[in-house]
């Protein structure tokens, strides 16, 4: 058996926005480190994994990390409405947990670290009993982490303070955050048994090896070295990982493209699963509209509609199965927009010469891809951290303008959605922002390059794991 190899085993979460950066890790630590991967990945849905490419293999892609699905996992006997998205991700990793071990157990070559995402703490005791290093990787910011490890040690008084009067949460050595970008945890009981499980999922972070984060130095240093100063775990920025272009996939829409001005379209998604209220959607779509520009929007039915089973046909010219859009806006913009049903290439897409800013939900892997791909976006955060995403992009960082509704939960006006696509494809405010996006790819580019600081953050987890494979080898 091969000792000199490291095998790393990594587990993703249910969701696109978890399985898409865990696999990007995967690959980078096949491709850049050389060492044998496992994905584990726990998934309510088989089914809507096969709708993807994600798990297939592109054609030149060398030599690509082993992907395990654990058997599919039935939640429908905690659903419900009280029941949240989070809280059903949390128990279907916690089901996973004995096929998890199970797989690990009867692993010949058995993995030197376990990697696990924000949901996969509980699978860290697996590490313990096989003694493998553990690790865990936030495919979000170092903002968010830091908002998160802090949670514990935070007085509940000032939380209150935060929830009650409104009061700017301190995080310490970082940006405070404003009652508008706050978390649903913050809202929780300190005995809610959800609240207490998500404090003993961070202790666990806490006691790991390290935790590698989807950010690189360069963007957030403050909050890097406030991290770094005020938590005894260590703590490796080793982004931007990003899904490369992978060629041959969405051809329709990258052939619409090709017909389109240079930085003329804006690009609408709402990432891996937000849809949007039915008087929401309408306001979207008038604002287009009414910019006069192009777009791509991934469309999906908003959510009081029975969305199952709708079918929204590519190019699909008829208001009979789109009868949530506004009458006649498919033949008002059908030379100006393209619909896209569900679901597009989204990297293909950004990476595309015509596109000229992206409306984006503020997802972090779709910040990063725009990041990476020099777009400019219009911030539009609907749940969880991307109203912290927002801020930071928009107030820190320079990569964004906001999205404003009248009122915090009013729909967002179709004359604000106008006057925002405008503003990015047209107006000076874009161009600005333009080139802000190029100094930030610049950076992450310097970042990911040899010597660079992300770089050689994965250098030290690598070589951490070459270290401890060569200690268990000696029977030391
Ligand atoms: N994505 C995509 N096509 C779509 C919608 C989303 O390829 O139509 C991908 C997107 O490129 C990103 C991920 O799904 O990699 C969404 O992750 P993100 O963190 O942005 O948001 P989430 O889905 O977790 O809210």
């Amino acid at each position: 058996m091969e000792t000199t190899m490291s095998h790393i085993a990594l587990l993703a979460s249910p969701g696109m926005g978890h399985l898409i950066p865990v696999l990007e890790l995967a690959k980078h630590l096949v491709s850049h480190q050389s060492f044998k991967v496992t994905v584990f990945v726990v998934a309510t849905d088989h089914a809507s994994l096969a709708n993807t490419h994600l798990l297939q293999s592109p054609a030149d892609s060398g030599d690509l990390p082993d992907i395990v699905l654990l058997p599919f996992i039935d939640v429908s006997d905690i659903g419900g409405p009280s029941v949240s998205f989070i809280a059903t991700i949390v128990i279907t990793v916690l089901r996973s947990m004995p096929f998890l071990r199970s797989e690990i157990s009867k692993m010949e070559f058995r993995p030197t670290a376990l990697v696990v995402d924000l949901f996969g703490t509980d699978a860290l005791e697996i590490a313990d009993e096989y003694n493998m290093l553990k690790f865990v990787f936030i495919a979000s910011n170092a903002w968010f982490l830091a908002v998160m490890l802090c949670t514990p040690e935070i007085d509940r008084k000032e939380i209150d303070e935060h929830v009650k009067n409104r009061k700017p949460l301190h995080i310490p050595g970082c940006k405070p955050i404003k009652f508008e970008h706050n978390l649903e945890v913050f809202f929780m009981d300190a005995n809610d048994p959800f609240y207490q499980g998500y404090v003993e999922a961070i202790n666990k972070m806490s006691l790991t090896d390290g935790i590698l984060v989807n950010t690189w130095d360069e963007l957030e240093p403050t909050t890097l070295k406030a991290l770094r100063e005020t938590k005894k775990v260590p703590i490796y920025p080793i982004g931007p990982l990003v899904r490369p272009i992978e060629k041959g996939f969405g051809n329709e829409i990258i052939a619409w493209l090709d017909k389109q001005p240079k930085q003329s379209v804006i690009y609408v998604s709402f990432g891996s699963g937000g849809t949007l209220s039915a008087q929401q959607v309408k306001e979207l779509a008038w604002g287009l509209e009414l910019s006069q520009q192009k777009f791509v929007w991934v469309l999906r039915p908003p959510i009081e509609n029975d969305a199952a089973g709708t079918f929204l046909a590519l190019g699909n010219g008829s208001d009979a199965t789109l009868n949530y859009l506004p009458d006649g806006f498919l033949v008002r913009t059908q030379d100006r927009g393209l619909l896209v049903p569900m679901w597009a290439p989204q990297v293909e897409v950004l990476s595309h010469p015509s596109i000229g800013g992206f409306l984006t939900h503020c997802g972090w892997n779709s910040t990063m891809e725009s990041i990476v791909n020099g777009v400019p976006m219009i911030a539009w955060p609907l749940y969880a951290e991307r109203k912290m995403n927002a801020s930071m992009l928009t107030e820190d960082i320079g990569a964004s303008i906001r999205v404003m509704a009248v009122e915090s939960d009013a729909a967002v006006g179709r004359e604000e959605i106008r006057s925002v696509v405008r503003k990015i494809l047209v107006d000076r405010q874009g161009r600005n922002i333009r080139s802000r996006i190029k100094e930030l790819k610049d950076s992450a580019e310097n970042a990911l390059a040899k010597g660079g600081s992300s770089y050689n953050s994965m250098s030290q987890v690598a070589n951490i794991c070459i270290q401890h494979l060569k200690t268990k080898a000696s029977g030391a």
